[in-house]
Order: structure tokens, then sequence, then C-alpha cells
């Protein structure tokens, strides 16, 4: 079943569907909603972020509850944004059915919630501590579900929302079925499965290609207290700029946004102790694209849905491959270029390497843009948004103006003056910080600790030999081989400890058999301030014409907002 219609879909759904702009399903519902439609079932649904598991279960919880204005469906979302977004996302599949959807969370009036529920509501997408919350006050009744969805299952447990979930799910009635959906599908999720579904389906869609070719990746080596320069000069160089900027931690984030924001960029953030109404202006204002620069963690960005980003900027890079491919996810989709940038220190070298391997990408590197090429980009651009606006006439206001200043005066010089006058310093090679070079190690080695020692038979002859034998380890690449009585330690290229981990701790065993020594990295050490002038052509990447072309509709916004700053600037000087 290849459409939408081959499902027997209602046709109140078949027309929210087209409405919705819909054409024909996705992966995950292809297998999915006929699944459902066909039995109600326990069931995992496993894709990637972004391919559209909200409707994968949306679809068939809409088409089979009885819309008797009880509770029948139970959503859990692990923030307030995607409880949000999953219940809009259902609301806009209800088209005109009579079924009422209501998202609760921390953050937002608890009395509304109360009031719309004690309405009579059929479904409920919310987060944990507001669901149970609510379970509490007696309002939220879940003894009457037929369905109790998990989504973004593998954030849910990652946030530690574990106990919440078995609470509710206690508080549930028997017959309801359980529909987990995540992006990974870890162990953890396994467990609980198996602890509250022994007889589920699992339906998978298999990671297409990680990356598109459409997404370029690079990486810039830069020292951590050069990143902040770093990230300017990539917006100051790359004139349509419109993406998000991910930090680790929450402090990272504000640190980077504040001070995006003394510099008079047009930046705004979203991290869990921003209060939900700031978040979604920002995401509101995001998705419009009228502001261009987002900071944000993974958790917050975690299944927003923009996918056309010109960038994704990796300021921090991603403790998981996972989350790297999520991150740089959101760009270079649906035909749009993007470009993804990966800030890497030497300490973060290893993560890499890592990031290299699991993703199966070449990641390049690349020189952070150089002072004379970003204001190369600028007067460039700078020209040619002139001439745009020569070219739709929409200066007549100034002529009157412009006439009177050359009067008597040198064209050349008038113009310098108000440009002077407008730009500032911003054209000044002194508007830069200098940013150190850096040398980071990618490829370096690791040390193992592998729970197998002399007690057990093993000598390094022995230990070479199983290495070789169940991980493909070739000899040569094991270095300083230490066996004790009941435990060894190994030498290997980080490539070899990804096989060897992968090889020997079986899936089953509580307890790996392989794990990375701690502190074992050496990361490539801090050899900075070696100059090396390793500047190359950077024109090749620079697709500023067809990436103009492309978003020609954005120009407005971003001259406007470029006059703003301006006018900011000024004030504060
Ligand atoms: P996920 O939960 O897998 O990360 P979402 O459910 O948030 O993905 O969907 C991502 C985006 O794709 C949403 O904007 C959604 O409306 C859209 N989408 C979902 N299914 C389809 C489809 N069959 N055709 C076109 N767009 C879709
Ligand atoms: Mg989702």
């Amino acid at each position: 079943m290849q459409r939408f219609e081959d499902f027997g879909l209602s046709t109140e759904m078949l027309n929210a569907l087209s409405k919705k702009g819909f054409e024909e399903p996705s992966e995950i519902q292809k297998l999915v909603v006929p699944e459902l439609l066909k039995e109600r079932t326990h069931l995992i649904g496993q894709a990637q972020t972004g391919t559209g598991k909200t409707a994968a279960f949306g679809i068939p919880i809409l088409e089979t509850i009885d819309a008797d204005k009880t509770v029948r469906a139970l959503i859990l979302a692990p923030t307030r944004e995607l409880a949000n977004q999953v219940s809009d996302e259902i609301y806009s599949l209800k088209g005109e059915k009579d079924i009422k959807v209501l998202a609760v969370y921390g953050g937002a009036s608890i009395e509304n919630q109360i009031k719309r529920l004690k309405a009579g509501v059929d479904i409920v997408v919310g987060t944990p501590g507001r669901v149970m919350d609510l379970i509490n006050k007696k309002v939220l009744k879940v003894n009457g579900l037929d369905y109790f969805v998990l989504d973004e299952a593998d954030e849910m447990l990652n946030m530690g929302f574990l106990e919440d979930i078995e609470e509710i799910l206690e508080k549930t009635n028997d017959e309801k079925k359980m529909l987990f959906f995540s992006a990974t599908i870890p162990k953890a999720i396994l467990a609980i499965a198996k602890r509250f579904m022994p007889e589920h389906k699992l339906l998978k869609v298999e990671k297409k290609e990680l990356t598109t070719n459409l997404t370029e990746q690079i990486y810039y080596e830069v020292k951590q207290e050069d990143k902040f320069e770093a990230l300017c000069r990539v917006l100051d160089y790359e004139q349509n700029f419109y993406g998000i900027v991910f930090c680790r931690t929450k402090s990272e984030v504000d640190d980077v946004t504040n001070k995006l924001k003394a510099r008079n960029y047009d930046a705004e953030c979203i991290h869990g102790d921003i209060t939900q109404a700031l978040r979604q202006k920002a995401l509101d204002l995001f998705k419009k694209q009228i502001l261009t620069i987002l900071v944000a963690t993974d958790v917050a960005a975690r299944g927003i849905d923009v996918s056309n980003l010109t960038h994704v900027i990796n300021y921090s890079i991603p403790q998981e491959a996972e989350s790297y491919v999520h991150r740089i996810g959101r760009t270079g989709r649906a035909g749009h270029r993007g470009i993804a940038i990966t800030f890497v220190t030497p300490r973060e070298a290893s993560k890499l390497a890592q990031i290299k391997r699991v993703t199966k990408t070449d990641i390049k590197r690349e020189d952070i843009p150089n002072v004379e090429e970003i204001l190369e980009a600028k007067k460039e651009a700078l020209v040619a948004y002139v001439d745009e606006i020569i070219k739709e006439s929409d200066f007549n206001a100034y002529e009157e103006l412009a006439q009177r200043l050359i009067e008597g005066r040198d064209a050349r010089q008038v113009l310098a003056s108000v440009l002077r006058h407008v730009y500032e310093d911003e054209f000044l090679p002194d508007n830069y910080n200098e940013i150190a070079d850096v040398k980071v190690k990618i490829n370096d080695k690791t040390r193992l600790f592998i729970a197998l020692g002399s007690k057990d038979g093993y000598n390094v002859g022995r230990l070479l030999d199983l290495l070789n034998k169940k991980a493909r380890t070739p000899g040569r690449k094991v270095k300083d081989v230490k066996i004790m009585d009941k435990y060894s330690f190994i030498t290997v290229p980080l490539q070899e400890a990804e096989y060897i981990m992968r090889a020997l701790n079986s899936k089953k065993d509580a307890k790996p058999l392989v794990e990375e020594a701690t502190g074992s990295r050496n990361g490539g050490g801090e050899k900075s301030g070696k100059k090396s002038d390793r500047r190359r052509d950077r024109k090749g990447r620079k697709k500023s014409s067809d990436k103009k072309s492309g978003k020609s509709g954005k120009k407005s916004d971003k001259s406007s907002k470029g006059k703003k700053d301006k006018k900011t600037r000024k004030v504060k000087k």
C-alpha cells in the first residue's frame, strides 16, 4: 500500500491530509498506519527525526477512537514544544471530525487545562509532570484509554522520565494499547517495552543514507576560547544565514546568545529554563524566518520541524553520533542546500572521529573564513543588494536627498561618507578578533580495558587471536598489551576500538567485556600557536548566488533587520 487512498481512511481524514499537503505516506506511516488500522496492537515505531512519526500514530488514533469526549488517547512527549507540536499536528489531521485534542504542560495555566478537560477531551498530549498533576487532581481520567503513546521515547528516558511514566501507567486501564515512537531504540526502551507490553510489534525504517548529498559537512579546528569569534565570522561570511547554533548546555546557550546580542546579531535562544511563552515566540519568529539565528540545546530543538535551514552550527560537538545526525538533518532537505559546520577543539577530536565513523560520512576540514574573505563577501553582498534595490527602484523617498548631497560635492566622497555613517566600522578589519591556529589530531588511539586475563587463560598471543577472530583487528594495530590476572589492557586506534567493543560486548550482557579505560584518549594535545598557512581558496563553496535566488523572499526581512541593527548600534555608541 503506497498511497493514503489505499489505507481505507475516512473522507474527513483524506480531506485533512490533502489540506495539509501530504501527498503520500512516509515510510514509517506506510508501516504503522495499516497495521494499527487492521488491529489494535502494542507497537514500537522507529524512524529518524522528521519522518512523520506523529501522523503515523495520529492518523490511526483519530480513525479508531470513540470520540465520546472521554480521554481515549494519552500521548506523552518530553517537552512543551513537542507536546504542542504533536497536538497541533493531530489537530490539523482531524479535519472536520468532532474530536477534541488538548495539550497539557507545565508553565501554562493549569486552570485552563482543567476547564478544557472538564468540558470533555478525546486526545490529551502532555508532558509527564503536568499529566501526573492532572491525574492526581482527578480531572484527567486515564482509565478508559484506547491508546497510550510515548513520543520521542528515547528522549523521555534520557530526561529521566521513566519513573513518571511508570507512575502514570499504573493509573491507566489494562486494555489500552501502547505505542512507543522514537528515533532511536536504546536498550532501556526495549527493557520497559518488555515489561509493559510483552507482545508488541517492532516496525522500523532503516536509516537511509545518514546525510544527504545536499548537506555539505565541514569542521573548523578552533580553540574553545575562539569559538565565539569563529561563530561571528561564519555569520558574517554567510550572508543568507538561516540556522541553528547548537550548544551543549543551557548556560552555554545563554552565553552565546547574550554575546551575539551584544554584537548586534539578531539571535534568540531556546532551552529548558526559558518560559514556554518566550520559547514559543522565538520558535514562531524562527519558523517565519524573521529571526534567522536560533541558539539551542539538543533537547530543546529536538523534533522541531524546520528543515530548510541553510546552516547548522555545532558550536559544541554533540556527545552522540545520533545527535549529530539529528542536528544536521535539519539542513540540506527538500532540495535546499545546506552546510553543517562543526567546531572542534583538540579535546573534542575523538568525538569527531567517532561521528565520522558512525555516520560513515566525510566531514571535511576547512579553514575559518579569514577577515579579508569576510569583508569581501560583505562587499559582494552589499553590491548585490544595491543592484536589487535599483532594479526594484525602491529608493524614491531618498532621491531628493541624494540629489542634494551630490550637488557641488564629489559623488564618490558623498557615497563613502554615507557608507561610513551607516556601517561605521563594519567593513573594517578591526571589527574582528584574532583566531589562533590550532591543530586537531583526529586519528588518535585509545586504551581499552578487557575483562579477560591470565586466569581466564589469556596471554598476549591468545588475546590477539581473539581480537582478530571476533573483531578482525590485525595484531599489528594492537599495542602495549598488558595481561593481568583478571583483566587486560590494550591500545588500539579508535576505529578498531569501536569494532572491538561492538564485537565483544554482546547485547545481552549487563556488564560489557570491553570498556574504554577512562581518560585514555590523548585527544591530540594542545598544540596550538603553530602558524601554518593553510588557508585555502574558499570561493568554491560560496554558493551565494544560488542561495540568494532560492531564498529571495527573505531579502526584505533581512535587510530591514540589518537596518534595525545599524540603528541599535548607533544608539549604543
Ligand atoms: P518526527 O516525529 O518523525 O520527527 P513529524 O511527525 O514531526 O516527524 O513530521 C515532520 C514534518 O513532516 C511535519 O511538518 C509533518 O507535518 C510533515 N509530514 C509528516 N508526514 C508527512 C507526509 N506524509 N507528507 C508530507 N509531510 C509530512
Ligand atoms: Mg516526533
